[in-house]
């Protein structure tokens, strides 16, 4: 287990982050802090703030992130959904609060997809991806352009790709070494309806598999389609998180867009699960 935290008493001595489990409104499972089933948390966060500077970001934020489940932030831009998920990832030490790691002590803790990832130009695909295997010594680098359905780009190069072949190839260079966790910010971004569905399509199949997918989406409908767990952070905090279903039987909506919009404005019965909320 590995905990991140400026707030040390928070934390007791390696044990289980309770709060953050309590805090999670759909947990069942047990506290033996293992995570080696679906339902035990990989990832928390307990109480975390974040601030840049003077200005803060995220206040008392607690998530609970589980494998094999695809988690999507959602929420306004500008709201904290790439800074929660950098946290998350372990890319960035919270200002308060704990972030704990609960997983399996692999070659790569976590896989991460920036927004807009670049690659070092004049390298094809595949040399791309063997750079990467090659430092969690992978030897078959031309499994995971497959696995993303980009086989037939192996010896295009970099600079070549489109957009959505470039995200492919992100989603492919987070996968190496086979992390429970993958943390994908935005990977539709900017896509065509057809490479968004496969995209997701690809964060299904990695969640099918076992892995904790943790992503950033304004695609409410396939965050809807797709999504186990969806988390939505308004005003610095969590305004309500579930499971799809769970989310429009709460609001009595049609959509994930009807309940995004609802819990915003409060138009319909907000339930709030920030601790210091009204
Ligand atoms: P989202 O992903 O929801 O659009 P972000 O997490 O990117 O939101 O940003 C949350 C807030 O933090 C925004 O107001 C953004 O301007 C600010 N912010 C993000 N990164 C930095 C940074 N490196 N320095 C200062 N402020 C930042």
């Amino acid at each position: 287990m590995t905990t991140r935290t400026q707030s040390e008493q928070q934390t007791s001595g390696g044990g289980h982050t309770e709060t953050a489990e309590e805090s999670s409104v759909r947990s069942t499972r047990d506290t033996d802090g293992n995570s080696d089933s679906d339902g035990d948390p990989l990832v928390t966060a307990n109480e975390v703030d974040f601030a840049y500077g003077a200005v803060s970001v995220l206040e008392g934020v607690s998530v609970a992130i589980r494998p094999a489940r695809i988690t999507a932030l959602i929420g306004p831009n500008g709201v904290g959904k790439t800074t929660l998920l950098q946290a998350l990832a372990g890319l960035t030490d919270p200002s308060g609060g704990s972030i704990t790691y609960h997983g399996p002590d692999t070659v790569r803790h976590i896989g991460y997809l920036p927004q807009n990832p670049a690659f070092r130009p004049g390298f094809s695909a595949l040399e791309t991806l063997e750079f990467y295997a090659s430092l969690v010594g992978e030897t078959d680098p031309h499994a995971r352009l497959e696995r993303v359905g980009l086989e037939a780009a192996a010896d295009r190069r970099v600079e070549a790709l489109s957009g959505g072949m470039t995200q492919l190839l992100g989603i492919a260079q987070a996968t190496i070494g086979d992390p429970p966790l993958v943390a994908l910010d935005e990977p539709a971004s900017g896509l065509d309806p057809g490479m968004t569905t496969h995209v997701f399509d690809v964060a299904a199949d990695l969640a099918a598999t076992g892995t904790a997918v943790l992503l950033t989406s304004h695609d409410l409908d396939l965050v809807e389609r797709t999504a186990d767990e969806v988390i939505l952070l308004d005003d610095g905090g969590v305004a309500d998180q579930g499971s799809p279903s769970a989310l429009l039987d709460r609001y009595e909506a049609d959509s994930l867009w009807e309940t995004y919009e609802a819990a915003l404005t409060g138009d319909l019965h907000t339930v709030r699960v920030r601790g210091d909320s009204s």
